[in-house]
């Protein structure tokens, strides 16, 4: 049973002696490792939970769902650690359970899947599959950000034009739900947890492990990159948005639009050649880019590639080399369902010129495999939108932090007359309006549904998380 919520949280002694028959290895706050343990990758914010419980295993997973239930402690759920606001820390004085430890790894070659644990981060799960199976599937580009949290959220990449996105490329999930029982969501086995868990977010149970489609790409890949100064941005802007929703499914490309300039970069599943041809219309409506690269590789090369990592040496995504750097940041997204007008143009222009911290605008093409989907074909609805423009925005120490916070929110107003009422549900923002339609649009419904049939007591709640009933 449930304890009060309003009773005194519980000592670390109850925690430990609850915890015990199924010792996983827990941190508490006066253990040694525990600052750097509660962090996640924003520094932005900052949890002092209660105990982080690591398991290994499945019954470990359940036995902290139980103990948390039973001694009245909040429940947070990370995997990877990336959520932008924090979600996967929780509260003061609760439990984080940290899947990172749960990482078995079954590769079957014929069927080209893989049934992986949910603490695996993308970089060394590209590496080992590689090492396996020199087999590709669709996750991001960032190597520490974890498989678990991002399939949740839908999850994007550069090869989702052509293969779908990650969330469509999970077969199964194995849950641990908030009575501590494992259960399948897949087709066959509760489809509509499986519906929702595929872009609907981390408020329905724990996901211990997917099973995901591999991809068997051409030996090597064609990658490119052009970049151009500050005074080309409107015109390369307008170029993007013409260009990129045009290219065959193969074939994708992300701008990123910054104070200093503007880069183009992107891939074609196929020759340079191609990959070249693809490209033309774009360099024929803004010529001379200041570099231009386009080579080819093997994909577990592009992986580094986009990671910012030299391509050479693969073995650096492995777990024992993985570099993990959090950072203080904010970021908000919009989805635009056609090219920004000229007017939307030239206000993003003058903003960026008038900052003197460093934003990235990311814009990401949909389109291809990700609109074939129906949008309510999975939770994640955003089907038949044309480009998600993400506001990214870091700031070390010598930047003023609330100066930061005042820009993102006085650009974010700027920008909504220009964009949808839509927002990526992966780039999570506790400030977003109206977040539960502009993440879940006509979906909300169906997600409040199943969110009433597998967690009515609402076990897993944060912030943004969705409700037992709708709003
Ligand atoms: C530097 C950077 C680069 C990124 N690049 C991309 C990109 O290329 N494409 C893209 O789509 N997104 C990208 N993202 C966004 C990223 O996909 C999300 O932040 C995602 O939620 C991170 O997953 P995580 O497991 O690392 O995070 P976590 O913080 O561990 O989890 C995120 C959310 O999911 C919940 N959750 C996590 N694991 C589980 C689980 N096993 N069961 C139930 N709930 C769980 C958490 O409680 C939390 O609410 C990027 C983020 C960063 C910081």
């Amino acid at each position: 049973m449930d304890r009060a919520p309003d009773a005194q949280a519980p000592t670390q002694d109850a925690i430990a002696r609850c915890l015990a028959p199924a010792a996983p290895r827990t941190v508490f706050p006066s253990s040694a490792g525990y600052d750097h343990d509660r962090r996640g990758f924003n520094l932005r914010i900052q949890i002092l939970p209660g105990v982080i419980v690591h398991p290994v295993n499945v019954p470990q997973v359940q036995a902290a769902v139980r103990c948390a239930r039973r001694l009245g402690l909040n429940i947070a759920v990370r995997s990877g650690g990336h959520s932008y606001e924090g979600y996967s820390l929780g509260k003061d004085s609760g439990m984080i359970i940290d899947l990172a430890g749960m990482t078995d790894l079954a590769v079957d070659k014929d069927r080209k899947t893989a049934t992986v644990g949910a603490g695996w981060r993308l970089g060394p799960l590209y590496y080992a599959v590689w090492q396996q199976a020199r087999l590709a599937f669709v996750a991001g580009s960032y190597p520490s950000v974890g498989l678990a949290g991002q399939s949740l959220g839908g999850g994007y990449n550069l090869i989702s034009r052509k293969f779908g996105l990650v969330a469509d490329n999970v077969l199964s999930m194995t849950v641990v739900d908030a009575e501590g029982e494992v259960l399948t969501a897949d087709s066959a086995n509760n489809p509509d947890l499986y519906w929702a868990l595929r872009g609907g977010g981390g408020s329905f149970g724990i996901v211990v492990s997917l099973t995901l489609q591999l991809h068997r790409l051409p030996d090597t890949i064609a990658v490119f990159r052009y970049k151009w100064p500050r005074e080309a941005v409107k015109a390369v802007m307008t170029a993007y948005q013409r260009w990129s929703p045009a290219l065959p499914p193969e074939a994708n490309a992300m701008m990123v639009v910054s104070p200093s300039g503007v880069s183009v970069k992107g891939l074609y599943i196929g020759a340079s050649s191609a990959a070249a041809a693809a490209a033309a219309p774009l360099l024929a409506m803004v010529p001379g880019p200041k570099t231009l690269f386009l080579e080819e590789m093997p994909f577990i090369e592009s992986v580094l590639f986009f990671a910012g990592l030299p391509t050479a040496d693969p073995k650096v995504l492995s777990p024992e080399r993985l570099v993990i750097e959090p950072v203080w940041f904010k970021a908000k997204s919009v989805y635009l369902d056609a090219p920004l007008s000229s007017e939307g143009v030239d206000m993003i222009v003058e903003s960026l010129a008038g900052t003197g911290l460093g934003p990235d605008l990311i814009f990401n093409t949909y389109g291809g495999a990700i609109g074939a989907v129906a949008p309510d074909a999975t939770a994640f609805v955003h089907r038949k939108t044309m480009f998600s423009m993400q506001i990214y925005l870091e700031a070390d120490a010598s930047t003023n932090h609330d100066d930061a916070m005042a820009w993102m929110t006085a650009f974010g107003d700027k920008l909504r007359p220009y964009a949808s009422r839509f927002a990526v549900p992966n780039y999570i923002d506790a400030d977003q309006k109206d977040w539960p339609t502009a993440y879940y649009g006509s979906n909300l419904a169906r997600l409040v549904a199943v969110k009433q049939k597998y967690d009515p007591q609402n076990v897993f709640r944060f912030a943004q998380s969705i409700p037992t009933h709708s709003p």
